[in-house]
């Protein structure tokens, strides 16, 4: 185990196995930088430390989160081996990076986009949502329905701003493949609320599912940036706390339940915002003040 002096206080860093020491210093990097760019959110003190696991084993991780969550070893071993970083919902845990993704070349700009991204998953959703300290929460998370564009565009959005920061390019820059992205992909935002593979079977999709997995992020980030221009940035983190004070009552009420918790969190229902987007689409995604 490794406690670096210079970590958030709330944040333990731990190694298992043989881990490159460039690999380890890419981690830091976007633990830094995540912890720099979490001031600006309205993010509670966390009150148990969120514990971050880098290992060089894979069916070590796999089999965790197996006996954990019961999650299938052949689907999580795909997922590993494409992203090598991934939250386990409770605790952070990261695969040892792919070789050649050394600090300072290209390909670790991904590396530090996706460390920084499933930091901002840890702490919106796990953090807020109590599932450090309610090993029932995840239990009950597990449960909603949510829409992966909310949950992903926050995360894209924020993992970006971090990136930008790092190499020193404008918001206004780094925003501009997802305009373009978005303007051109045409797909409803609603359409990305659930993940392609989790459709029930019979549903035919009207697009493809590669588009819809991009849009899930991509048109995500855009929404993400509409709703921070109506209650700022740093309250976007309010519809997970919406979500962990409604959660029992959310499960009861059915699957489209966070729709209550989306409306107490932002003013608005989520009707009103898809219309919203699209006429924000229409009129080319104008940059918004995000209240920063
Ligand atoms: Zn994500």
């Amino acid at each position: 185990m490794l406690q670096d002096a210079n970590l958030p206080s709330d944040i333990q860093f731990r190694i298992l196995g043989e881990v490159d020491r460039s690999e380890v210093e890419l981690v830091l990097l976007g633990i830094h930088l995540f912890d720099e760019f979490r001031k600006s959110l309205d993010v509670p003190e966390r009150p148990v430390p969120l514990v971050i696991h880098m290992d060089s084993d894979l069916d070590r991780i796999v089999l965790h989160n197996q006996r954990r969550y019961g999650w299938p070893i052949d689907t999580m071993r795909k997922y590993w081996e494409d992203r090598w970083i991934a939250n386990d919902k409770n605790e952070f845990m990261i695969h040892a990076l792919e070789p050649g993704e050394q600090p300072g070349s290209r390909s670790s700009e991904r590396g530090i986009g996706s460390i920084a991204h499933d930091l901002v998953h840890a702490a919106l959703q796990h953090g807020l949502l109590g599932i450090s300290t309610d090993p029932k929460a995840f239990e009950r998370y597990k449960g909603i329905d949510e829409p992966r564009w909310l949950s992903e565009g926050m995360a894209t959005l924020m993992h970006t701003m971090i990136v930008a920061e790092e190499r020193g390019i404008t918001y206004s820059d780094a925003r501009i493949h997802w305009v373009s992205f978005t303007k051109d992909a045409d797909i409803p935002l609603r359409d990305a609320e659930i993940h392609p593979a989790n459709q029930p079977s019979g549903v035919i999709l009207r697009y493809d599912r590669r588009q819809i997995i991009d849009c899930t992020y991509r048109c995500g980030a855009l929404a993400a940036e509409l709703l921070a221009s109506h209650v700022g940035l740093s309250k976007l983190s309010n519809y997970w706390m919406e979500l962990e004070t409604r959660m029992v009552p959310l499960r009861v009420q059915g699957d489209r339940g966070w729709t209550e918790a989306f409306e107490r969190a932002y003013g608005m229902t989520v009707e009103e915002f898809y219309e919203l987007f699209e006429e924000h689409r229409a009129a080319g995604f104008p940059e918004m003040d995000i209240g920063q």
